[in-house]
């Protein structure tokens, strides 16, 4: 291949790479974003090495020339080798990763500033009630047109008519701007010995520039945060970059103001909350090496830092960490990856780590950092089982007496408490008495939700919503429909009838869906403004609330329904976390789990405070069982709208199935969710030995067949999800 003609990998998802001539006085190198022509469009595409992606060499004649170079840093190797290395492993497009790079667009956008506009006040003389709702609802925000109909509800039509009738100032904002930068000794703390100790090695590693990844191992509340920001500062001091990866964005926000107060600025947080401006902005900082730290969700892993020193997942154990659409990736396992291709260190932290970075530690893979203690001698909880077979809650009722008499107390106390249960909504079953009918989702082979708050039933799959009926839809019965099992708003309302005096809040997706309803809540258990917590597992993680003394887990049980193989690991991470909420300060928390099998080995393993011994003891079972980390998995879905499609392909799939030593195949059957948004789901299981090379026997084995056009067969790589 001649210098004048270049290989180019193109967004989009369907097309492979394609040569391209440069012209004449154009400079590009691998990794140069530029425009190109295909048919009569224009598409977006970065130069890659021709080698990475072989494709049969056309005519020089017949190629036609690129358009454009865009004005920003080429991708550099590092990051070129973790696109080509993730569409690999996990079975995605290479273009499909590229996406989640150059980000919706952010490469491309111009030098221009975007504009904004803001309400000035003034009111127009007529107002049509679409007007009106729109002022209403965009006292206090600003935003290019778009964005201000997405937030108030309305047409771009209509802001474009207040904007004509000088409703709005306009802000230009430029992509340029930059913000203050973290100083790496602003406020420093005095640490432990122990805390020194683990902090002097992670310095060591920034120094050294070498690819190492740590399991940063310690209790809730031993300083984890603490130590790796002293890894942060080293970074810092040595003008790199640092990525700190979260598991939700609504974590973002308090890490936001603790950072802050750590090294006198913010940084740059990335998360998909970001309005167009912002992401350009970002985007062009992070790239070009002004933005020194960045912290977001899994999707900022992908982005093409300028100059990365170090990569910090944090909660490290957590599942949020696995995109389950799209491209099917981990995001820890990926930013392992990514050291490796960076050469930098990678620190896991977490208090529950995953068995599978456990197993990354036996292996001598990851070199373990131990926290033993909790800083500044606050004490582990003492977790205590309440058989709900034995300590029975009243008809109706879901909190057993002896956790009801805790909340009385503590709340005599004025001290905090929270209450724990992963469902959201009301209750998960609408049941009715007459028929026995239940509501299901019409696209999903699952129940209704039912949602007090907005007086609705949702599928939690689909996100399909209804209005709850009236009668019965089947039998036609009034005042039949009841709602079976609780949620958290049921939680709330047995806490309000039990407490009316205290103050209550929920705490779950629906209510916290924005960094700022995250930091209000912070801001607001912080003030003591709230007594009582009732929430799903977005409060088992990163919060530090000094006045939270007590923990009622409400069903500890409903973790290991599904029974999949990390069902007990997932329960007792869970409880492990929620538990550790409490008593963070100088007072002592008491934590009261509810189960209905107080013997089983988690809940054992939890009130004896037996972390090794449940590791052990899981670990070994996955051992006998060659499940993961000791063998592989991946599975395949194959779906499609039309039921007999979708089997057929699945069965096909499964009889072409290879016979090699170490690889097998189970299945196809049909998915337990058997229908998920309209498409019929069946599965298969793929089980492969360590030193089978998997992904090549897949490809191998898969792009030889063929099915009809409307079928989609996805590989999970991995697996975290089951139905
Ligand atoms: P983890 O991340 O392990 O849960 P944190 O880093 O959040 O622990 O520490 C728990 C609490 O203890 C935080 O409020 C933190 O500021 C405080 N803390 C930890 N180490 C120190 C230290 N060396 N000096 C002062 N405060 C500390
Ligand atoms: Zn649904």
């Amino acid at each position: 291949m001649n210098m004048n003609r270049v290989r180019v990998l193109l967004l989009n998802a369907a097309l492979g790479p394609l040569d391209y001539r440069v012209p004449d006085g154009m400079q590009v190198e691998p990794g140069s974003i530029v425009m190109a022509p295909l048919g009569p469009r224009k598409l977006p595409g970065v130069v890659w090495e021709a080698e990475s992606f072989p494709v049969e060499e056309i005519d020089p004649k017949k190629l036609r020339p690129l358009l454009e170079v865009r004005d920003v840093p080429p991708l550099r190797a590092p990051l070129r080798r973790l696109i080509e290395w993730t569409a690999a492993y996990y079975f995605a497009s290479p273009a499909s990763v590229l996406r989640m790079v150059l980000s919706s667009g952010a490469a491309f956008a111009d030098n221009r500033p975007i504009s904004e506009y803001r309400l000035n006040g003034s009111v127009p003389d007529r107002l049509t009630p679409q007007r009106k709702q729109a002022l209403e609802k965009l006292i206090g925000v600003q935003g290019t047109i778009s964005e201000l109909a997405n937030k108030a509800g309305v047409s771009i039509a209509v802001i474009r008519g207040l904007e004509k009738l000088g409703v709005f100032d306009r802000e230009d904002v430029s992509p340029f701007a930059t913000s203050a930068k973290p100083l790496p000794d602003f406020d420093t703390v005095d640490l432990s010995e122990d805390q020194q100790r683990v902090s002097n090695i992670l310095i060591e590693a920034v120094r050294a520039s070498e690819f190492k990844p740590f399991l940063l191992d310690g209790v809730t509340g031993s300083g984890k945060t603490e130590v790796y920001f002293e890894a942060v500062a080293e970074a810092l001091r040595q003008d790199k970059q640092v990525l700190v990866l979260l598991p939700e964005i609504a974590l973002t926000e308090p890490f936001l103001d603790r950072f802050h107060a750590r090294f006198g600025a913010e940084p740059l947080a990335w998360h998909s909350g970001m309005k167009q401006s912002e992401r350009k902005k970002n985007w062009r900082a992070l790239a070009e090496g002004n933005a020194k730290v960045i912290v977001g969700a899994r999707s900022a892993l992908f982005l093409p830092y300028a100059k990365l020193g170090l990569i910090i997942v944090d909660e490290a154990h957590e599942t949020s960490f696995k995109q389950e659409d799209g491209v099917r990736y981990h995001a820890r396992d990926v930013a392992v990856m990514r050291g490796l291709y960076e050469k930098i260190p990678v620190i896991l932290a977490s208090a529950t780590p995953a068995i599978e970075s456990r197993h990354q530690v036996e292996q001598g893979n990851y070199e373990l950092l131990e926290l033993p203690a909790r800083f500044g001698g606050a004490t582990m909880p003492d977790i205590e089982a309440l058989d709900l077979t034995e300590d029975v809650p009243p008809r109706g009722s879901w909190l057993a007496p002896t956790l009801v008499n805790a909340l009385e107390e503590n709340l005599e106390r004025g001290e905090q408490s929270l209450l724990f249960l992963n469902r959201r909504g009301f209750a998960p079953l609408t049941l009715c008495r007459t028929c026995g009918h239940r509501i299901d989702c019409p696209n999903c082979t699952a129940w209704m939700v039912e949602h007090r708050l907005t007086r609705r039933l949702a599928c939690h799959h689909c996100g399909h919503v209804m209005p709850i009926p009236e009668k019965c839809p089947e039998c036609g019965d009034e005042d039949s429909l009841v709602a079976c099992g609780p949620g958290v708003e049921r939680i709330c309302d047995e806490v309000k009838m039990l407490f009316p005096q205290a103050r209550t809040a929920i705490v779950t997706s629906d209510t916290i869906w924005s960094p700022q309803k995250a930091a209000d809540f912070v801001h607001q258990m912080e003030a003591g403004a709230i007594d009582i917590v009732v929430g799903t597992q977005l409060v088992t993680k990163g919060y530090h609330f000094p006045n939270l003394t007590l923990v009622g887990v409400v069903d500890a049980d409903i973790g290991l329904e599904g029974g999949d193989l990390r069902a007990a690991e997932r329960s007792f991470q869970q409880i492990a976390q929620v538990a550790g909420r409490a008593g963070r300060a100088e007072k002592p928390g008491r934590v009261y789990v509810q189960t209905r099998m107080p013997n089983a080995p988690v809940i054992q393993a939890l009130i004896k405070n037996d972390r090794e011994g449940f590791y052990a003891a899981e670990i070994e079972s996955r051992r006998q069982a060659l499940a993961p980390p000791f063998a592989r998995w991946a599975a395949i879905i194959v779906s499609s709208e039309d039921n007999k499609e979708a089997m057929e392909t699945a069965r096909l799939i499964g009889q072409t199935a290879p016979k090699l030593d170490g690889f097998s195949v189970y299945g196809p059957a049909p998915a337990p969710l058997a229908m998920l948004r309209g498409r019929h789901r069946h599965r298969l299981l793929v089980h492969a030995l360590r030193s089978v090379d998997l992904q090549n026997i897949m490809r191998e084995w898969l792009e030889q067949l063929e099915w009809p056009r409307a079928v989609r067969v996805g590989v999970d790589v991995d697996p975290y999800s089951f139905v």
